[in-house]
């Protein structure tokens, strides 16, 4: 049960403590409160933990403050919708808004190697107006003798030239809990001149201890990426176990799954997957058009494979973009075959544009109508 409190009922102030009073009365129910900062309003909301079955409605929508009483399904208790019209889970991270309206391109490079390559990326980012990277420094690799990445040497520099070059978040991947320790570390040594989303690689989708570790902190939002070989459903319940340990900051990743039916993409697009997740739960949605198809195929038009799964993302709504670019693909230590080229960025860009448009295009229609 989720019972929300009018906008603007201060989540320490008396209406809150009330709820909680009456909640006192049921010695099986516990109780969690939570601000949601939606994208239209902000709420307080409080969930009842425990057999609520049994529990009247009316004990808690009379009372001051109270706007309505949610019965939720059992399934994605804190991040479902359950059909009823709840604030998307938006949230803000270091100047940058995250939640089901708003659509970010996180592009930068799949494996941190030089600084000439992190500086130059992050030049030409922000020259062309992003506010948003990814970078990775910790590489969960299927082969051991593969690149594992630079590790916590390179977050210094990495993290300088992301504020020289005005990007404000950087999405970037932890495999361990050391490596949440060594980025705190990084930003306190650097003035902290990025933010910093935390990043679930689909390898970790289901290794708990991991996501509990994530969301035990409030201080990085994180990025779930869906795992490539079990059911939307069992990712979706891997999403739960991060904001049941507190931590609601979560946007859902889409980057394809396994199977050879994708072939010659190195994963199944399952970018039709963004209105599911859209409509199940309140998270917004990211998708990767790099690690999905993995190849720089195009099709008979010109456009490349990555173009076009992109725009089946936007075009279906999704909130954020994660696309792998690098200004030597050649030399690049991990995934160079599916990096954008730096001088293909304006013309992503574009794309997206374009397609975003049709998106919001689609949505006026389809309101207008309903
Ligand atoms: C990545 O984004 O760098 C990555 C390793 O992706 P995934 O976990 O989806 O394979
Ligand atoms: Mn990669």
């Amino acid at each position: 049960m989720i019972i929300i409190l009018k906008p603007d009922t201060p989540e320490d102030g008396p209406e809150v403590r009330e709820v909680l009073r009456q909640v006192g009365r049921f010695p099986s129910l516990s109780a969690r409160t939570c601000a949601i900062e939606g994208s239209s309003r902000a709420v307080v909301e409080i969930y009842l933990i425990g057999p609520t079955a049994q529990v009247p409605e009316q004990t808690f929508a009379e009372l001051p403050g109270v706007e309505r009483v949610v019965r939720v399904s059992q399934k994605y208790r804190l991040l479902g919708s359950h059909a009823a019209d709840l604030e998307s889970m938006g949230f803000e991270h270091n100047g940058v808004r995250f939640d089901q309206e708003t659509l970010h391109v996180f592009a930068g490079l799949c494996a941190v190697d030089t600084p000439a390559h992190v500086d130059q990326t992050m030049a030409a980012l922000g020259k062309a107006g992003l506010r948003t990277t990814r970078m990775g420094a910790f590489k969960p690799r299927t082969s051991p003798y593969e690149f594992q990445g630079l590790g916590a040497t390179c977050l210094p520099w990495v993290f300088d030239s992301a504020g020289k070059h005005g990007l404000r978040v950087i999405a970037m991947e932890i495999t361990h809990e050391d490596q949440l320790d060594e980025i705190r570390a990084a930003l306190a040594k650097t003035g902290a001149p990025v933010g910093v989303m935390l990043q679930i690689g689909t390898r970790n989708a289901q290794n708990f201890e991991l996501l509990k570790l994530v969301g035990q902190q409030r201080d990085f939002p994180v990025l779930f990426k869906r795992g490539m070989g079990i059911t939307l459903e069992e990712s979706l319940n891997a999403c739960e176990y991060i904001a049941s340990e507190g931590n609601r900051n979560i946007v859902f990743c889409l980057r394809g799954v396994k199977t050879h039916l994708g072939d010659p993409h190195r994963n199944f697009v399952d970018f039709s997957h963004v209105p599911v997740v859209r409509r199940l739960t309140r998270m917004p949605v990211c998708v990767d058009p790099s690690h999905s198809v993995g190849r720089r195929d195009r099709g008979p038009e010109g456009l490349l494979d990555i173009f076009h799964a992109t725009a089946q993302g936007v075009i279906a709504g999704c909130n954020m973009i994660l696309v792998d670019i690098h200004p030597a693909p050649a030399a690049a230590l991990c995934d160079g075959p599916q990096a954008l080229l730096m001088e293909e960025l304006p013309r992503f860009l574009e794309d997206v544009a374009i397609v975003r448009e049709a998106y919001e295009r689609r949505v006026t229609a389809v309101r207008r109508n309903r």
